[in-house]
């Protein structure tokens, strides 16, 4: 049943430190629904290994159960490339994202991991292959090394090291009272939205997926902390396919391509370059974000 990073351990963890108990109830029936839809295959396909990364949408239609959300999804993702999703609230980001993860089966078409269907996944495989790292990025208590190793839990402290490091969070983890071994719900070992971020971020790159699945964070940074996260974020991507509803202008822009969503569908498609240069929403999107930010 574990899969990704067992979001209801998490999510209760985090929110049992953090939030109220009733906001707790409504998230974890939330991924309890979620997470009953996808039963694991009786007689799962192998994955090829390694794995490359192409993710591919065939024919996909997908609605909660009420009306349809995304009516018709066809769309393949080169394995490597970096995809950031923008659009409007509702537009339909969150569900392509999930359905990359395999937290809901398409009611029409396939979604394919280099050509296998999600659905024909063993677990295991399914959740080595693609991780979905979440806005708020769930930390659990336990110490940074603990949720750290969380999607690796075999790691050695040498590898953990080893990808705070190549994060760039090593240095600010070593500065805390116990380093490593410092409890993350510990008051004092409260760590700010962009140190949280850093440390999710050290836990995907340990668990190394061919495919990850990123919703930024909303949160918003000061600069110094910004720099490390898109840095960080940079490091992230290289040499996997990725996924991301961004958030940020800085984010969209390090994209190889972005897909404008609206309504269900992908109303344009191309790098950001072509899309800042068309007469499209893109456009009009870049032209407010770049205002905002003079
Ligand atoms: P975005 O990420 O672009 O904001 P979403 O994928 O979250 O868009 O939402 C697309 C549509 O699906 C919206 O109409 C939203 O209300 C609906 N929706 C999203 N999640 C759920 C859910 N768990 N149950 C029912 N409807 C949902």
């Amino acid at each position: 049943l574990r899969r990704f990073f067992d979001p209801l351990q998490d999510i209760a963890m985090f929110y049992n430190s953090y939030q109220s108990a009733s906001a707790a109830l409504e998230k974890l029936s939330g991924v309890l629904e979620e997470r009953s839809s996808v039963p694991e295959p009786a007689d799962p396909l192998p994955l090829p290994s390694p794995t490359a990364g192409e993710v591919v949408f065939d024919g996909v239609r997908f609605g909660y159960g009420g009306a349809t959300v995304l009516p018709q999804l066809d769309l393949t993702i080169p394995a490597g490339q970096t995809v950031a999703l923008v659009g409007a609230t509702g537009a339909g980001k969150s569900t392509l994202a999930r359905l990359a993860a395999r937290f809901y089966d398409p009611g029409a078409g396939q979604v394919r991991l280099d050509g296998v269907p999600l659905d024909r996944l063993a677990d295991a495989d399914l959740r080595r292959a693609v991780v979905m790292v979440t806005q708020e990025s769930f930390l659990f208590s336990g110490s940074i090394a603990d949720n750290i190793s969380f999607g690796k839990p075999d790691a050695t402290r040498a590898e953990i090291e080893a990808a705070a490091r190549a994060i760039g969070a090593d240095a600010f983890i070593r500065a805390l009272p116990e380093g490593y071994d410092t409890e993350v719900a510990k008051r004092g070992g409260r760590l700010s939205a962009g140190q949280r971020q850093l440390v999710s971020f050290a836990r995907a790159f340990l668990a190394d997926p061919a495919v990850l699945v990123l919703d930024e964070a909303t949160s918003s940074l000061d600069v110094p902390s910004e720099v490390l996260v898109q840095r960080a974020l940079q490091t992230l991507l290289a040499d996997r396919t990725a996924l991301i509803i961004a958030h940020r202008l800085s984010t969209v822009e390090i994209a190889d391509r972005v897909l404008v969503m609206e309504a269900g569908r992908v109303v344009e498609d191309g790098s950001p370059a072509e899309l800042v240069g068309g007469a499209g929403r893109f456009a009009d999107l870049h032209r407010a974000w770049a205002d905002s930010l003079v």
